[in-house]
């Protein structure tokens, strides 16, 4: 990844009303994909759901104003555990999602929605997943996988 100044200041995590904002836990993503699963279908209204994944310590414990703000609906997972998906009350906007084990444990990586990015995120070179359920067609040429890349523990 090419390094300039500006790769030392944070992104800004922001939904559509602006109600919600506030800064990414590190400059970057640890990882971005692109997700075309049925379920980021319906979360995103939208033909595929984009993830950028960063690590959640400096987020999470959630600042009091932060958490007076954001709304969580909970939803299981295949594997027995919650995503806590994090939106604005205000705008419906969803911004982030966050695994929880089912002993109460939070993953250590935080999912925030892409598009929700702001500043100077580098789209370039994501992976796109789940495209065994995919609505659109995806060039060859592009890196895919039908469902989970080993290096993605989605669940
Ligand atoms: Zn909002
Ligand atoms: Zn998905």
């Amino acid at each position: 990844m090419p390094s300039s100044p500006e790769d030392a200041n944070p992104l800004t995590i922001r939904c559509q009303c602006g109600y919600i904002s506030f800064p990414t836990p590190t400059p970057r993503p640890i990882t971005l994909y692109h997700c075309h699963c049925v379920s980021c279908q319906r979360q995103s209204g939208s033909a595929f759901g984009t993830s950028a994944i960063f690590p959640s310590a400096g987020l999470f414990p959630l600042s009091p104003h932060l958490a007076s703000r954001l709304k969580v609906f909970r939803r299981p997972t295949n594997a027995g555990r919650s995503a806590d998906c994090y939106f604005c009350p205000e705008c419906g906007c969803r911004v982030m999602h966050r695994i929880v084990g089912a002993d109460g444990t939070p993953r250590a990586s935080v999912s925030v929605k892409g598009g929700c990015v702001v500043g100077g995120l580098e789209w370039a070179g994501a992976a796109h997943i789940f495209v065994r359920e995919a609505v659109m067609k995806i060039p060859l040429e592009w890196e895919q996988y039908d469902g989970l890349p080993p290096w993605i523990k989605m669940d």
